[in-house]
């Protein structure tokens, strides 16, 4: 397929690369030239505009920081929505809202270009290992006609069909709502408990043992208890984007959501203290710093070490 990819971050670099390696005729286009050096190497050719991108592309992915960069991206001058031709399809991999991506539908359509929505999860890792799980809201034809591409990045068994334009985006802004409020609980609680005098690897095994046990608690938080690693690859900026668009999309569909309101503001918390490139799990050491109560368990090994599970992707 002749395939073109705009936005080569944490993310599209690795993905981009699948999707080379997977025989897709590919362009590539980022506000950084230097981005692209790789692909470059690799076979990709340059462009250097998103209108010169999306040209005699059959496919263009997108996957950029967010709303403002996505519209910048499409509509802006030299804009990729300009260059693409009837029958192409323009699919939205970064995490977004219906909002921008609805006004580019409303343009795209009567031109006979089709509009899908595929946000991820999986991290840097999963881009790199192209294991990641993939939303995709749309027309289901377009989404059959994408899938093959999409099996290049993603595992085909967490490829999912999730219903209407904007579903894909609602899916993945509720998935990391939940896992953030899921960190800010788990924080608060490991804090108290071990501030209370309980040892944390006790605390931590009565409570997988309980009927509070969660994933994160088992798996996604050993990476910090462990090692200090508060996962630099995903951007407290970027968390931070996502929070405010899930409790903004809460407001557009009138729920109250006093609870994602506290969790965004913790991490903007975390944003502040620590800045914008600190890594998606520093609101954990918030509590840490705030009440001088490191949170690490022995290391993996050692006598009083509890046995250490895998990691999981988001
Ligand atoms: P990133 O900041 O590392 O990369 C974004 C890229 O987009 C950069 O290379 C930047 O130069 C480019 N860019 C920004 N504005 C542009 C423009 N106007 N024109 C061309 N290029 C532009 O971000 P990332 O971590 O790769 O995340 C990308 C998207 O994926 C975000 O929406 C994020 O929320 C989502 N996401 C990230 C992760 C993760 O673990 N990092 C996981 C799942 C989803």
């Amino acid at each position: 397929m002749k395939v073109a990819f705009i936005g080569l971050g944490h993310m599209g670099a690795p993905m981009s690369r699948n999707v080379l390696a997977a025989g897709h005729d590919l362009v590539v286009h980022d506000l950084r030239r230097d981005a692209a050096a790789g692909l470059l190497a690799e076979g990709a050719a340059w462009a250097d505009s998103p209108r010169a991108a999306g040209a005699g592309r059959e496919a263009v992915i997108t996957m950029l920081p967010g709303p403002p960069a996505v519209e910048q991206v499409l509509l802006g001058p030299d804009g990729l929505l300009d260059g693409m031709e009837p029958g192409s399809v323009w699919i939205d991999m970064s995490t977004s809202t219906p909002a921008v991506a609805g006004r580019v539908l409303a343009l795209a359509a009567p031109r006979g270009i089709a509009v899908l929505d595929a946000p991820v999860s999986g991290m840097a890792a999963g881009a790199r290992d192209g294991t990641l799980q993939i939303f995709a809201g749309g027309d289901a034809a377009d989404f059959a006609v994408a899938r093959p591409l999409l099996e290049a990045m993603g595992d085909p068994e967490r490829i999912l069909y999730v219903g209407r334009h904007g579903a894909g985006y609602t899916v993945k802004l509720m998935l990391n709502l939940l896992w953030f409020a899921h960190l800010v609980a788990t924080a608060e609680v490991l804090t108290i408990g071990t501030r209370a005098g309980v040892d944390l690897a006790t605390l931590r095994r009565c409570l997988l043992a309980s009927q509070a046990a969660s994933t994160f608690l088992e798996h996604d938080v050993l990476s910090v208890l462990e090692r200090g690693d508060y996962d630099d690859s995903f951007a407290l900026a970027l968390a931070c984007k996502d929070l405010g668009l899930a409790v903004d999309l809460a407001g557009v569909v009138g729920v109250p959501a006093e609870l994602s309101a506290v969790v965004e503001q913790v991490y903007r918390r975390a944003r502040a203290q620590y800045g914008d490139a600190g890594g998606e799990m520093l609101p954990i050491k918030l509590y840490e710093d705030l009440t001088r109560t490191p949170l690490r368990l022995p290391r993996p090994g050692t006598a009083s070490a509890s046995p250490s599970a895998p990691s999981r992707d988001r």
